[in-house]
């Protein structure tokens, strides 16, 4: 079910809140075997709300999101609730506090059911880099979910939530939403506040929704945005009503085509793409060649800056403020090597010593910098011309879980120009290659959140893909 056929269901009272969170608990409990989608699921508390939610319901109390099951992948702070971001160095962290979105999600009256799997420090694409496990597409077992969100991804797409929030710093968002055939949205940058989610890489992380439908993520946007004076960087709007633009007409907006980006498209990806733009062109769109030039910049630089920044936020985790700790050691040294080289994982630490090693060649980090102004400048540029942007999310689908996949990071080429410009993007599902879902990402420009929902949305009105559900479970 989606978020909108809860809200119909309680509404009606076709079932209960805490049938329905029993029955989905139940669902995970057999699943999450399976898909490991989840770290820790919060059985006894979500089911106490459960119960408070149908009483509330009973007196009219409420408003309509209110018993609406929910997770968080599993980098957002909740009190009194393991929030381990993949590692080992994290494994028993219990935050003291909420993240910032975790509040606006309890204040609308969401069921936190718990917290999903993801690469570790979100480093990742394939969801192969988590402590606690890989995490598995619903739609092939054998297939990776992609990463580093991949448990909300797996979790959606397995009916097992409605809905998740994620974060993308080069993509961890998108990919893994158009690998498990699901909609997911990555905010402008400052759009969503970063207050309480555990960073990676401070000037690219952004949050955003995860769920079935653009409109779901619709229904969710209306109740995280909003600014906050806790992070300096969420930019002070006023919170809106996302659901008022969805279904305006598009005729007549003009969707830019990256010639870089559809040159080298594998056949498959190339015959999906191509049927989604004439699903476009139907609703009266103008398409238009333009060039985004900095396509093999754009990894090395973003690569750059996002360990530099890696290296630098995770100096914290010494056995000390936070982390892994080694009873007695003999001197401070052994205490950080200890908790350092014990608590992180391979991949982690290569980022840490790829960015520190950019960080102390200071001409890299800022030669990476300038690139990143280029590519920020070319797509403002370019929205002078255009409304939109699309562009496929990925090349291939989903890789073999067997193979490990090393810093492979070719393949974060058509996702990641997106977060070091600071746009918003989202992944909508468009079609199927041997059964495992292919996706499209819609890009327009800053804090235009309401024209990529209102694109988006009038896609899934003419098309089904957002539809289907895998049946191997
Ligand atoms: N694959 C990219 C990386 O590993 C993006 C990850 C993300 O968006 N969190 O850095």
């Amino acid at each position: 079910m989606t978020i909108v056929d809860i809200i119909k269901g309680l509404k009606n009272k076709h079932f209960s809140c805490y049938e329905l969170i029993k029955f989905l608990l139940t669902k995970i409990k057999q699943t999450n075997k399976h898909l490991n989608c989840f770290i820790t699921i919060d059985y006894k508390k979500a089911l106490k709300q459960a119960n408070k939610c149908d009483f509330l319901r009973k007196f009219n109390q409420t408003n309509e999101l209110y018993g609406v099951p929910i997770a968080v992948k599993d980098l957002f702070c909740t009190k009194g609730l393991k929030t381990t971001c993949g590692s080992k160095m994290l494994k028993n962290f219990i935050p003291t506090y909420n993240s910032t979105l975790i509040e606006k999600i309890q204040h609308a009256g969401l069921i936190n059911i718990g917290k999903t799997n993801m690469d570790e420090f979100a480093m990742g694409s394939y969801n192969e880099h988590s402590f606690f496990g890989r995490v598995k597409n619903p739609w092939n077992f054998n297939l990776v979910s992609g990463g580093s969100s991949g448990g909300s991804a797996s979790a959606i797409s397995a009916c097992l939530i409605p809905a998740s929030l994620g974060t993308d710093t080069g993509g961890s968002i998108r990919l893994p939403s158009s690998f498990c055939g699901i909609t997911g949205l990555k905010t402008s940058y400052g759009f969503l506040s970063r207050y309480g989610i555990i960073s990676y890489s401070s000037s690219l992380d952004q949050a955003g929704p995860m769920a079935h439908t653009v409109k779901d993520c619709a229904i969710l946007l209306n109740i995280i945005s909003g600014c906050d004076k806790f992070d300096s960087t969420n930019i002070n709007f006023k919170t809106d009503n996302y659901l008022k633009y969805i279904n305006k007409s598009i005729k007549g907006k003009k969707i830019g085509l990256p010639i870089e980006y559809f040159k080298n498209l594998t056949s498959n990806v190339s015959c999906i793409t191509q049927e989604a733009i004439r699903v476009f062109s139907k609703l009266g769109i103008k398409f238009i060649d333009i060039s985004l030039p900095y396509i093999d910049s754009a990894i090395s630089a973003y690569y750059i800056i996002a360990s530099a920044e890696a290296a630098s936020n995770l100096s914290k985790y010494d056995g000390i403020k936070y982390g892994y700790y080694k009873i007695n050691p003999k001197t401070i040294e052994e205490l950080y090597v200890n908790t350092r080289t014990n608590g992180f994982g391979k991949e982690v630490k290569t980022r840490i010593l790829l960015g520190t090693y950019f960080l102390n060649k200071s001409n890299l980090f800022i030669k990476a910098k300038k690139i990143r102004k280029l590519i920020y400048n070319n797509f403002i540029k370019l929205f002078k011309t255009v409304d939109c942007i699309i562009l496929p999310t990925n090349n291939y689908i989903a890789k073999q879980t067997q193979k490990k996949n090393n810093l492979n990071i070719q393949e974060d080429i058509y996702t990641i120009s997106v977060n070091l410009a600071g746009l918003p993007a989202i992944n909508i599902p468009i079609g199927f290659v041997k059964n495992c879902p292919i996706g499209l990402q819609i890009i327009t420009p800053h804090f235009t959140e309401h024209l990529l929902l209102n694109i988006a949305h009038c896609y899934q009105k003419h098309t089904h893909w957002h539809l289907n559900y895998p049946n191997s479970l």
